[in-house]
């Protein structure tokens, strides 16, 4: 029996990635720990399996006192921190052009608000086919279709006339497009784009805009800390400046990786435009929303962030233990990358962050048949993705055979 309204009926069901972890987690009490393989988890794990935090991010957390972490916060979110999420996003590459934030819980919260706020009910979202599947969720709780593009064509390069041609296909039918953007270190493939695709993907939307329909480009930038040299990584800022006044960049900003506080579900959407009346907009309806559905967000992560970047030392102290971090990663996936190629096993091109993907046209079957060597991956419409921000080295060496070995019972 169900007492819910039709609209919302048959959604809901078991999380597939933790369903999987619970699958691991389980054969992990049977066979011991240390003969398991989780590459299922989107968390950054370290050698022990042990959720990593930071230090420095602790120690600021630790000074906040009770009363102000009890308060309501301001919906929009308190000044500090907003100004501080500018500034984390962009540091140098501070695009030309008028800004403004406004908090959201996490990452997440920046896509629900631009996918309810910048389409019509029925409209349909744009992204990669490789996506972090909360994207196509959040377009099913608010009414919105999803498409995607093929990301890669079969040199492997970033697909620029797949999502031309679907860019116009959808402005043929919608007056706004929403065009999500993960990157820098894509989830799930670890792509990150590189100057010359940014451009493309700018002239893409320049011409689509030049009809006069509406263009938001949703840059999510969530991995944004974890992709390489943190200046190199944010040049592709610099060119949001100066576009048509129909364009508008939302970057989806999040404190859960950059600042290992996942839990405590704090971010912020930035507008960046050049029409001073597209941003007031932006601000003012957003924070209505928030109002309408969670309120205002976390006060104490909030003045976290505000605290760290007013303070040279304890910026320069989370800047210095990310940097450790990310090598981690960095040399996680090398070794990887290194045993893919040298045993045959595809791979999409991977750059940066916290995981890796094998292309497959039988993932569930693949990642089937690896549990039977006690390894755990998520089977995602067309590959496998493999958490490399999980697995310690001294388990991902020889990870990539077996992986093959899997691969190559049902693709070849
Ligand atoms: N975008 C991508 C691609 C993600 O993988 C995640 C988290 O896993 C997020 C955004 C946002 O996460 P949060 O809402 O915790 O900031």
């Amino acid at each position: 029996m169900s007492v819910l309204a039709k609209h919302t009926q048959g959604k809901g069901g078991p999380d597939k990635i933790f369903r999987i972890s619970g699958m691991a987690k389980a054969r992990a009490a049977e066979v011991g720990k240390e003969n398991i393989i989780n590459a299922t988890t989107g968390a950054f794990l370290d050698a022990n399996g042990q959720l990593i935090t930071m230090k420095t991010v602790e120690e600021v957390v630790k000074t906040i006192p009770f009363r102000d972490s009890a308060e309501y916060a301001p919906i929009e979110g308190t000044k500090g921190f907003v100004n501080a999420a500018i500034d984390g996003a962009f540091r140098e590459y501070r695009p030309n052009g008028f800004i403004d934030g406004v908090a959201t819980p996490g990452g997440t919260g920046g896509l629900h608000h631009s996918i309810y706020n910048y389409l019509e009910p029925g409209d349909t979202v744009l992204t990669m086919d490789r996506y972090w599947a909360a994207y196509k969720s959040i377009c099913r709780e608010c009414g919105r279709g999803f498409d995607t593009f093929v990301s890669f064509d079969e040199n492997n390069k970033f697909n620029l006339p797949a999502l031309k041609e679907k860019v116009e296909e959808l402005l043929a039918k919608q007056d706004n497009l929403l065009y999500i953007l993960n990157t820098p270190a894509h989830n799930p493939t670890g792509y990150s784009l590189s100057e010359e695709d940014m451009d493309g993907v700018l002239d893409v939307l320049k011409e689509a805009a030049k009809g006069g329909k509406n263009i938001i480009l949703f840059l999510d930038v969530a991995y944004i800390d974890y992709a390489g040299e943190k200046e190199e990584v944010r040049k592709i800022f610099k060119k949001l400046s100066g576009l048509p006044a129909n364009i508008l960049t939302i970057v989806g900003y999040s404190m859960s990786k950059g600042f290992t506080l996942y839990g405590q579900r704090t971010g912020a959407m930035i507008g960046v435009s050049s029409s001073e009346e597209v941003i007031k907009e932006f601000a003012d309806i957003n924070q209505y929303t928030s109002r309408a559905t969670w309120s205002n967000i976390n006060r104490p992560a909030m003045r976290t962030l505000a605290t760290i970047y007013n303070d040279a030392e304890l910026l320069a102290a989370v800047c210095k233990e990310r940097d450790d971090y990310y090598q981690m990663i960095k040399a996680r996936a090398d070794i990887f990358t290194q045993e893919a190629k040298e045993c045959g096993l595809p791979m999409l091109p991977y750059v940066a962050g916290f995981f890796l993907s094998i292309p497959a046209k039988n993932p569930d079957a693949i990642c089937e048949k690896l549990h039977e060597e006690n390894i755990f991956a998520v089977p995602l419409a067309a590959g496998v993705r493999i958490a490399v921000c999980a697995v310690p080295v001294r388990k991902i060496k020889g990870m990539a055979a077996k992986v093959m070995a899997a691969w190559k019972a049902f693709e070849e």
